[in-house]
């Protein structure tokens, strides 16, 4: 059943078998999950049903070092969470995002990449990703791109030993969001209380255990919910502020003994550093599978990554790339001049910016071709798509892939309190975030690597960018409580229970120890049904019990 928070009395007292704090993906599958057993689930949800700016609010925080941004805008408070800013266009032009599993080495413990390896392998967590694909909706079949050829779109012939094809599988919010809405539209077992912020998770002083929650609803009254676990599935920044927050009883706030909480944030920056000239125009109609169609009943969409010995051996870490077209000319001298006025502008340096004028007109010529061309490709096709134009091969000089990195771990970069308070009276969010030198080398040691294997294959060249361009966060807000079977080195055990405390568990991005480049959600709601299997083990007397 949904409850809306508003109608509840002041101080009101509830109680559950189970209290998952949010109703994004983490927390919405493990609401199923454990429903679907029969224990007494309440998820509590800051947001409304639908957006509501005011709770929205609640988000936003501030960034120390200008590298970031303020997460307000990544993340969404309503019931999904946030899902609903989901913004890949799929085949039928419907939103949704794109799913894929981390790679085994992004487990491994690597010794070029601090703080890495997770407690357990891929291979453990298959079973899990293979239930998560199906409770998302996505096929089953593999990532290979082999699987999703055809006749006209086939994967670059690149020696496997070099380069390789894989796809993002795309998929809307609708499976996942659909099937979580009718079970607690229908089951008297498990509810969502919605426009219900927690403030504060409340330890017992003489025991391991967190008692109650602080509950504030959106119209100012106060409640408290009593379980017998709790999980914290409130988003990657969320997950580490509310637990910094809850500090009345330990200083420095809930399993942050060791002042780990909050610690690693890592992000997947989106870096444009290249571009590939194919060695002749007649490859850019065979390039399909490298743009977003549907192939056997689902919505793919082909990307470049490099084998996993090959970053082993150059001691890289992973990266995948989109391929994005870009219209004959985007690269000429008159649009470069262009290109180069907008920016001198931007940076107020307009004196500097109407001297390139001249050069600007000049190549007058190229550049009316280039914005003719452009808005052909632009009015049939956005990113997505551009394969279905006609022509292709005229109207596209190159491909400039966008890469989403991986970031290694690092404690600097951190989630912690700013002293500003929320409209409700809590700290808010302090972002200390940079994306750093490994990432930037490594994407350009890949380059000189994919750009060798590119020549051998005689498909063209990958020249490096003059300019390089980065977009600092893929909205992936990963690591803020690491798992580590050590207290000394992670906020979570191996099964996401909080070191400290025997009955606070957290779902969630926050708990990863390496991002890879892999879109988080798949393996969040992968290890969200892998902590559901734990904890039906955990609640198992309590059922007995109450049997009895
Ligand atoms: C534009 C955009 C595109 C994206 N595309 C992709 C993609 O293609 N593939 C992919 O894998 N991922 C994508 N993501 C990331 C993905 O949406 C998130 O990783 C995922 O939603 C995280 O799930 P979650 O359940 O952990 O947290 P969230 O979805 O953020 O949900 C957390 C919920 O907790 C609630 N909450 C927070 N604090 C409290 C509190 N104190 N009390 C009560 N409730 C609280 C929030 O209101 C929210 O509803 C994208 C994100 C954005 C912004």
């Amino acid at each position: 059943m949904f409850q809306d928070a508003r109608t509840l009395a002041d101080n009101a007292q509830l109680a559950a078998d189970v209290c998952i704090i949010g109703s994004g993906p983490a927390g919405l599958t493990l609401g199923q999950e454990l429903g679907s057993a029969g224990f007494r689930i309440l998820v509590v949800e800051s947001g409304g049903m639908d957006f509501d700016l005011e709770r929205q609010s609640l988000l936003r925080g501030e960034d120390t070092t200008g590298e970031y941004f303020d997460p307000v805008g990544a993340r969404r408070s309503q019931f999904g969470g946030t899902m609903a800013m989901w913004n890949m266009e799929l085949a039928d032009r419907s939103l949704g995002a794109r799913f894929v599993p981390l790679d085994a080495i992004d487990f491994e413990t690597r010794d070029w990449v601090p703080y890495s390896g997770w407690p357990f392998s891929r291979a453990q967590l298959d079973p899990y990703y293979k239930r998560a694909e199906k409770l998302c909706g996505v096929s089953s079949n593999t990532y290979e791109a082999a699987v999703w050829e055809d006749e006209c779109n086939r994967c670059l012939k690149l020696p496997a030993s070099e380069a390789i094809t894989r796809v993002y599988k795309l998929q809307s919010t609708e499976s996942l969001l659909r099937a979580a809405r009718e079970l607690i539209n229908v089951s008297t077992n498990v509810n969502c209380l919605f426009r219900a912020t927690v403030t504060e998770l409340v330890p017992d002083p003489g025991s391991d255990q967190i008692e109650y929650l602080r509950v504030l609803t959106s119209n100012r009254k106060k409640a408290e919910i009593r379980a017998r676990i709790f999980v914290l599935a409130a988003g990657g920044i969320e997950n580490a502020r509310l637990l910094l927050l809850s500090n009345t009883v330990f200083s420095a706030g809930i399993g942050n003994g060791r002042d780990l909480v909050g610690r690693f944030l890592m992000d997947h920056p989106l870096y444009y550093f290249c571009q590939w000239i194919p060695s002749s125009p007649a490859l850019f109609p065979l390039l399909g599978l490298y743009d977003v169609r549907t192939v056997q009943g689902q919505c793919v969409l082909g990307r470049l990554t490099l084998p996993e010995a090959v970053l082993r051996e150059n001691r890289l870490l992973n990266l995948s790339g989109v391929l994005c077209p870009k219209p004959k000319g985007y690269r000429s001298k008159g649009i470069e001049a262009l290109r180069e006025m907008r920016l001198l502008a931007r940076q107020k340096q307009f004196g500097r910016s109407l001297t390139l004028a001249p050069r600007a007109c000049v190549y007058c010529g190229d550049i009316f071709a280039y914005a003719w061309r452009r808005f052909r490709a632009s009015k049939q096709a956005s990113l997505s798509f551009w394969s279905m134009l006609p022509n292709t091969e005229k109207t596209f000089g190159s491909m400039e892939p966008e890469f989403y990195l991986e970031q290694p771990p690092d404690p600097s970069n951190r989630v912690s309190l700013s002293t500003e308070l929320d409209n409700i009276g809590c700290r808010r969010t302090l972002v200390t975030w940079k994306w750093g030198q490994q990432s930037r080398d490594s994407a350009h040691r890949a380059g000189v690597l994919l750009n060798k294997s590119f020549e051998r294959a005689g498909l063209g060249r990958l020249v490096p960018l003059r300019r390089s361009r980065v977009h600092t966060t893929g909205h992936h807000h990963l690591g803020t409580t690491r798992t580590h079977n050590n207290p000394a080195a992670g906020v979570v055990d191996a099964n996401c229970r909080v070191h400290e405390t025997s009955n606070l568990f957290v779902a969630g991005s926050s708990v990863f120890c390496t991002g890879g480049y892999a879109n988080p959600t798949l393996t969040i709601i992968a290890l969200a049904i892998r902590l559901a299997e734990h904890l039906k083990k955990e609640l198992q007397p309590l059922t007995v019990r109450r049997r009895e």
